[in-house]
């Protein structure tokens, strides 16, 4: 209750009120001036990483669609392949980027102690991984690459090729495994109140802007200033729509 009390007069102070229409000229154009040069310094930011090839657009052999003037296809950033040698096995056969495996074990060991069961379903995958889940899942449920791409990143253009991004079950609740049920779990619950404390985030949240499936089971960590750069632009597109 207490804190209750205390949140009501910040809530008042940051609500608008008449000061907004007295704003002078001068700051509004100012402010006006600092959006579009920020949007501006975003897209060449953008362009910048294509042509550096750190985002290398390109196209998808069995995809007819081309990549937009942002490198996505289908809604799908573009993700280079993890250097081998960055990659640390964390579970039989499932390997990240090292900072991230750290990050991850640490987050599971606190999960573990609050009596939740973190369960690691998927981890890095290689471009060539990617082609074979994409396109054998399409051709098995006859699929177009567009409705296929709802659900799944076209080669090329998934999180899990960066070494970066995982997909999370509850280990007490295997059959809401990569089902929307996931987020009924309890180990859905303690993600959403401490996965940021190890640089976790949910990639795909209810009605994100790239257009993908909700998945409450899939995260990436941001925890080091190369995952951050990774997804910086699908950051900037879900938060400023750039
Ligand atoms: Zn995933």
């Amino acid at each position: 209750m207490q804190r209750i009390r205390e949140d009501v007069p910040i809530a008042r102070r940051v609500s608008r009120g008449a000061k907004s229409r007295e704003l002078p000229i001068g700051p509004v154009v100012l402010s006006v001036a600092l959006a579009l040069g920020t949007g501006l310094a975003a897209l060449f930011l953008l362009q910048d990483q294509i042509s550096q090839g750190f985002l290398a657009p390109s196209l998808v052999a069995g995809i007819d669609v081309k990549p937009d003037q942002f490198g996505r296809l289908l809604g799908h950033f573009p993700y280079p392949q993890a250097p081998g040698d960055q990659l640390v096995e964390i579970a039989p056969g499932m390997f990240l980027q090292a900072d991230a495996a750290g990050a991850y074990e640490q987050m599971r060991l606190a999960a573990e102690t609050d009596g939740v069961e973190l369960r690691l379903i998927s981890a890095y995958r290689s471009i060539s991984t990617q082609k074979q889940i994409f396109f054998d899942v399409k051709s098995e449920r006859n699929q177009s690459a567009e409705a296929r791409a709802k659900v799944s990143a076209p080669p090329g253009y998934s999180e899990h090729s960066t070494g970066y991004a995982i997909d999370i079950g509850d280990g007490s609740l295997p059959q809401s495994n990569l089902s929307v049920d996931f987020e009924t779990t309890p180990a859905f619950y303690w993600l959403q109140n401490n996965a940021q404390r190890y640089h976790f985030q949910l990639s795909f949240p209810l009605g994100n802007r790239q257009g993908v499936s909700y998945e409450p089971w899939h995260w990436r960590f941001e925890g080091s200033s190369d995952a951050l750069k990774r997804f910086q632009p699908a950051n900037q597109h879900e938060q400023r729509g750039v």
